[in-house]
């Protein structure tokens, strides 16, 4: 098991609680690889949390996604993770 720091597709949001606005959170690699995970910003409601009687935003975290891709940026289409991981060694991430 590895913790890997990962950009956060929120570039540096103050609201997103992902990161916290630091543009990269600790990613743990678990025995499957990189897997999507639920957004803690939204919830997996695809909304920023606010103000009931304000119109509802996109999540800033997921971009509407509802879940967090730790590939991305940037996005490979592999059926493996193999692929992604030697792109993210050679291009960070
Ligand atoms: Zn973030
Ligand atoms: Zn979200």
């Amino acid at each position: 098991m590895a913790v890997e720091r990962v950009r956060c597709p929120c570039r540096a949001n103050p609201e997103c609680k992902l990161c916290g606005g630091s543009n990269y959170y600790d990613y743990e690699v678990g025995p499957r690889g990189w897997l999507p995970f639920a957004c803690p910003t939204c919830g997996g409601s695809r909304v920023m949390p606010g103000a009931a009687d304000a119109p509802p935003r996109q999540c800033v975290t997921c971009r509407g996604e509802g879940s967090i891709d730790p590939g991305y940026p940037p996005q490979i289409e592999t059926t493996g993770g193999f692929l992604r991981m030697i792109w993210r060694v050679f291009f960070g991430g």
